[in-house]
């Protein structure tokens, strides 16, 4: 069949029509909204230097909602929250809809990879005083050496007294680190071996003191030296050590990165990040047709295992509670319809592809910093094990909701396909039958102790979650 000849305005207008072309924050938004970016990253760098542990997380996250006058869940308010065994907060604005027509819901998590103590860590070696380590979650061991740390936690004293401690991040503070092993010695036996063998996990261990107490004789100086410094201050004896729980961070504040300070790097962004943008967003909200949730889980970093983690029963219970304010009586049934017909994100950080290594990405279908929050249809590895896969339908009515709203957003697999991957909370809530998409900020330098979030598109998490939970 013939065809008209095009000409070079209707070509271009094709384009114009048919392609998709990502685009840069920076070249669509307001003049407006470039300063509210600046300002909305200022208040997200607060919350970044004083939650750096998921129990942090839960006390900031309930004095910043209380403050806007949320109430726990059983005073029956319309703005309520509750709290799970201290390291995961649920938060929910009610809705006009009935809680059988569904919630929605962004669920996000509040741990991040580090250091954990262990139960009985401290020894001396060497006349130096010392703290044995076990990492949680996933760490490139090299990147925690050299380099000052703190330690956060909380310590259960005997009879139950408990002691929340940071030590590390005030200026006056004595930090702690890791030594390393100095070039001149290094090149033959350590330096032949692969990355992630050169450093073994027995050698992640805390150099926390070298003054002894008392005369040669007395065994341990050393590392009496320090209890003795622990029990004057604290009241802490050794044993304190077994049933507490400590993790070691790195010290030290966000920073903004750039001369034109359009990225924020810090240690936490995964997934501090999504969680700052729920958090925000929720307490932008107001009269949502359906009911809002965010929930901020604990242990997505070792696989969402335990009681405050997203394999918990714990969305389930918040549901309850808040259909009990509705009906006399709850039933598993309604709590199940619910689930069910609720639609959420998983709000969870992606890989951007790195400058120096973009070789391990699929070009065309990761996440690049600057173009927006970035949706995931599905992550897991290799053929999509681990995965959630969310709906054509579902990931339609997203995009129409971004669309309607100007939320600049992009798509973004985790790396090549056979290069590797990961698995986000999705999939644990996915279990219940709800629609759920993985739609969260893109970073560089995941999982390392300063994590690079670019500002534009942390606003543009934000500004996607609000739009999700407007969405009549
Ligand atoms: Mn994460
Ligand atoms: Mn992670």
């Amino acid at each position: 069949m013939p065809t008209k000849k095009l000409t070079q305005k209707d070509i271009l207008n094709l384009k114009k029509k048919v392609l998709y072309k990502p685009k840069h924050v920076w070249d669509v938004i307001s003049e407006k909204e470039k300063k509210q970016i600046f300002s909305f990253c200022d208040s997200y760098k607060q919350f970044l230097n004083h939650a750096k542990t998921e129990r942090e997380s839960v006390q900031f996250i309930e004095s910043f909602i209380k403050d806007k006058g949320f109430e726990l869940v059983d005073t029956g308010a319309n703005r309520c929250y509750t709290i799970f065994n201290n390291k995961c907060l649920a938060v929910a604005i009610k809705g006009t809809a009935p809680m059988t027509d569904g919630v929605r819901l962004i669920a996000s998590h509040i741990d991040s990879p580090r250091l954990d103590l262990k139960q009985n860590p401290l020894y001396e070696e060497v006349n130096l005083s010392l703290l044995k380590t076990h990492y949680y979650g996933g760490i490139r061991k090299y990147q925690w050496l050299a380099r000052p740390l703190a330690i956060h936690g909380r310590i259960m004293r005997h009879k139950g007294k408990p002691l929340d401690i940071v030590i590390g991040e005030n200026p006056d503070d004595p930090v702690f680190t890791i030594a390393d092993l100095l070039p001149h010695l290094s090149r033959k036996k350590q330096g032949n071996k692969k990355i992630n063998e050169a450093i073994e996990g027995e050698k992640l261990n805390v150099l926390i003191g070298g003054l002894p107490i008392g005369n040669e004789k007395i065994k341990e100086r050393f590392k009496l030296n320090i209890l003795k410094i622990l029990n004057d201050q604290y009241d802490i004896i050794e044993e304190d050590f077994m049933s507490a729980e400590l993790e070691i961070v790195p010290a030290g504040e966000a920073r903004d990165i750039g001369f034109d300070r359009s990225m924020i790097g810090a240690y936490g962004h995964d997934d501090r990040v999504c969680v700052f943008s729920a958090l925000k967003a929720m307490c932008q909200l107001s009269n949502p047709k359906y009911t809002a949730i965010a929930i901020f889980f604990d242990k997505e970093e070792i696989g969402s295992e335990g009681n405050t983690s997203a394999n918990s029963n714990i969305l389930e219970l918040f549901i309850s509670q808040l259909m009990a304010c509705e009906e006399n009586i709850v039933t598993s049934q309604s709590i199940i319809t619910c689930l069910t017909k609720s639609k959420a994100l998983s709000g969870d950080v992606n890989a951007a592809i790195d400058p120096d290594y973009q070789d391990v990405h699929e070009k065309r279908n990761a996440a690049k910093l600057g173009f927006g929050v970035c949706i995931s249809k599905f992550t897991g590895h290799g053929g999509k094990y681990g995965s959630n896969d969310a709906s054509a339908e579902y990931l339609s009515h997203i995009r129409e909701i971004f669309n309607k709203n100007k939320i600049v957003w992009q798509t973004g697999e985790v790396g090549k396909v056979d290069e590797g991957g990961g698995g986000t909370i999705a999939k644990y809530l996915a279990m219940y039958g709800m629609d759920i998409v993985d739609c969260g900020t893109p970073v560089l330098s995941m999982h390392s102790p300063f994590e690079i979030a670019s500002k534009p598109d942390i606003y543009m998490t934000y500004k996607s979650y609000l739009s999700f939970w407007n969405d009549k």
